[in-house]
C-alpha cells in the first residue's frame, strides 16, 4: 500500500500529492518546515515544534495555513492512515501559489503539505559506535533561526561528508562552530562542562536542544551556552549532536582525529538515555 500524503486539507496517495509549479516554496524556497518524531505511534515534543513553526511564519510575515488544532488533527490522522509506529512527520508551509514576483503576494492562502516516514530511530546502530564528522565553512544565509526549506548549503555539507567517508559535518563561521548540517553541536570539556553555542540568528533553536539542556541541568551538569572552536572540540572529552531524529548522538571523530577515547562517552550516553526514557514515558505532546 502506498503512503498517504496530506496536501492542503486532503489525504491523498503519493501520485496525487501535487503542488503548483508556481508555489513560492518551489520558486523561492519561500517556505518553512518542521520535523516531528513519532515514537510508539505518538508525536514527541510536537507542541514545541508547532510553536517554532508559528515563530518561523511570523518572522517571515507568512499567514498560518490553519489553526494549530487543525494541524494537530491532520498530523494524528496521517500517522494513523500510514500506521506509523516509529519515524518522522514532515510538515511544510509555503507562502502559496502566485505569479513569479519577488515581493510577497497579497491575499494568497499559504499551503500546507505533510508526509510521514516510518523509520527505526531508537535502534540506531550509530548510537553504539558514535559518528564521525568533518568541519566545513558555514555558507548559509544569516537567519538560521528561521527554519526555512532553503537547505542547499546543508545538502552540500552532507554531500561533502559522504564524499569524505564520514557521517556529517559541523559548520564553522568566524572560527567558531555554529551547528551541524541538521543538528545542534556540543562538546564536554575536561572540566565536565557541556558547551553549546548560544541562541541567536546564527543557529536554529533546536527543540531537542532545549529538552537536552534541561535534562543536563537536572542531572547536575554545568551547561555553558557559548561558541566553541574545532580546536576546543578536538581537546574535549566528548562531543555530541542533538536533533529530533537522532535524539542525542555521540561524535567520536572530527576531521580524522578521535575525540576522547574515540568511542561514545558517558555524558552523551546518559543524556541519550534520559531523553529517550522521558520521550517514551510521556503522552503525545
Ligand atoms: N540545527 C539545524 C540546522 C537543523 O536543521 C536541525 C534539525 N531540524 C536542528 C538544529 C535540530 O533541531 P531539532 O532538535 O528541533 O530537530
Amino acid at each position: 500500500m502506498s503512503r498517504i500524503f496530506y496536501v492542503n486539507g486532503d489525504f491523498v496517495a503519493e501520485e496525487d500529492a501535487k503542488i503548483s509549479v508556481l508555489d513560492r516554496g518551489f520558486l523561492f524556497a519561500d517556505a518553512v518546515y518542521e520535523v516531528s518524531t513519532v515514537l510508539a505511534g505518538k508525536l514527541i515534543d510536537n507542541k514545541a515544534h508547532l510553536r517554532r513553526l508559528a515563530r518561523s511564519l511570523s518572522e517571515l510575515a507568512m499567514v498560518a495555513p490553519c489553526s494549530d488544532e487543525s494541524i494537530l488533527e491532520a498530523q494524528h490522522k496521517l500517522i494513523e492512515l500510514n500506521t506509523v509506529q516509529e519515524g518522522l512527520l514532515y510538515l511544510q508551509v509555503s507562502r502559496g501559489v502566485a505569479d513569479r514576483e519577488f515581493y510577497y503576494p497579497t491575499n494568497t492562502p499559504s499551503s500546507l503539505v505533510m508526509f510521514t516516514q516510518s523509520k527505526s530511530l531508537l535502534d540506531n546502530p550509530a548510537a553504539q559506535t558514535g559518528i564521525k564528522i568533518i568541519s566545513i565553512p558555514d555558507q548559509r544565509w544569516a537567519r538560521r533561526d528561521i527554519k526555512t526549506v532553503g537547505l542547499l548549503a546543508p545538502c552540500m555539507g552532507k554531500q561533502a561528508a559522504v564524499e569524505a567517508g564520514v557521517n556529517d559535518a559541523w559548520m564553522v563561521e568566524d572560527g567558531f562552530v555554529t551547528e551541524g548540517t541538521s543538528n545542534n553541536a556540543y562538546i564536554v570539556t575536561s572540566e565536565k562542562q557541556i558547551k553549546t553555542r548560544q541562541l541567536g540568528h546564527e543557529i536554529l533553536s533546536g527543540i531537542t536542544r532545549d529538552a537536552v539542556l534541561r535534562f543536563a541541568n537536572e542531572a547536575g551538569y554545568s551547561v555553558l551556552e557559548e561558541a566553541f572552536t574545532i580546536e576546543e572540540a578536538l581537546q574535549a572529552e566528548e562531543a555530541f549532536i542533538t536533533s529530533a531524529s537522532t535524539f542525542v548522538m555521540p561524535v567520536v571523530n572530527i576531521d580524522g582525529t578521535d575525540i576522547g577515547s574515540g568511542s561514545p562517552g558517558p555524558v552523551a550516553k546518559q543524556l541519550r538515555k534520559i531523553y529517550i526514557e522521558t520521550a517514551m514515558s510521556r503522552q503525545d505532546l
